[in-house]
């Protein structure tokens, strides 16, 4: 089986939610802020790929802006005068410590045993000792929080498929908030975080029932009216729709 980072996390937050998403196929709501996402990975894996030695900021809003159609709604106008002040700062709060980029947007995948995992690394930077810097780019408006050391261990196992090392640090750049989480890694030990990534594999793969696991995640969940733990009555849950109509995930 097939597996990313969001996919077994959303195993790991609900079983429930994980069956309805990824094996009824139940397409989950439109993200609002999802097309600005968007434009704000490819306009930095665009600069980050073409950067000059010394980058000026009209490199990365030039990026930007062809991120978007002709024609604009007016959401799509509010979404880019945002994400252009996000830029801005972005550039600002760099100064003129530009880093060695390693990798821009790579993908990843590795077999292991039955299953792939697959993904994809916003950026890898090498740092002046030689040891590489994850970076990983978030767009969300929620405030930023230590990071969940699972999706530390996928990036991790993502990047030794590429590089054949772990990284020394991970950078959180939460564009919104201007500011990063950064995690100095201690344990960069591949075999250790291949065993936790695979334990979190078996569980999946072990789990028959897949029950609905409540907790604080379910007020933001786009299935509550088909959950047994959420209404005495759920609906039936619909026929499942192609693969295809996914609109995100993997
Ligand atoms: S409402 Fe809660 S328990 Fe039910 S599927 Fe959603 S996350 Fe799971």
């Amino acid at each position: 089986m097939r597996f990313s980072f969001t996919r077994l996390d959303t195993y790991r937050r609900c079983p429930f939610q994980y069956k309805l998403r990824y094996h009824e196929h139940v397409p989950g709501q439109p993200r609002p802020g999802t097309r600005l996402a968007v434009a704000l990975h490819a306009a930095l894996a665009a600069f980050y790929r073409d950067s000059a030695a010394m980058p000026y900021p009209d490199d990365l809003l030039g990026a930007f802006d062809a991120q978007w159609p002709a024609e604009l709604t007016e959401r799509d106008v509010r979404a880019m005068e945002e994400g252009r002040a996000l830029l801005v700062d972005y550039f600002r709060r760099q100064g003129d410590q530009w880093p060695k980029v390693r990798f821009v947007e790579e993908p990843f995948r590795l077999e292991l045993g039955r299953h792939t995992l697959v993904g994809t690394l916003d950026r890898v930077d090498e740092l002046p000792d030689g040891t590489l810097q994850i970076v990983d780019y978030k767009t969300a408006r929620t405030p930023p929080r230590a990071p969940d050391t699972f999706q530390l261990d996928v990036y991790q196992i993502g990047l030794a498929a590429k590089a054949g090392e772990l990284a020394a640090r991970i950078v959180f750049e939460y564009l919104r908030h201007g500011t990063q989480y950064v995690v100095e890694v201690d344990d960069r030990n591949i075999a250790r975080t291949l065993d936790r990534l695979s334990a979190v594999l078996a569980a999946v793969e072990g789990d028959d029932t897949l029950a609905p696991r409540a907790g604080e995640h379910c007020r933001q969940c786009d299935y509550a009216a088909y959950c047994p733990a959420r209404t005495a009555r759920p609906l039936p849950i619909p026929v499942a729709a192609p693969e295809g109509q996914l609109a995100l995930g993997l």
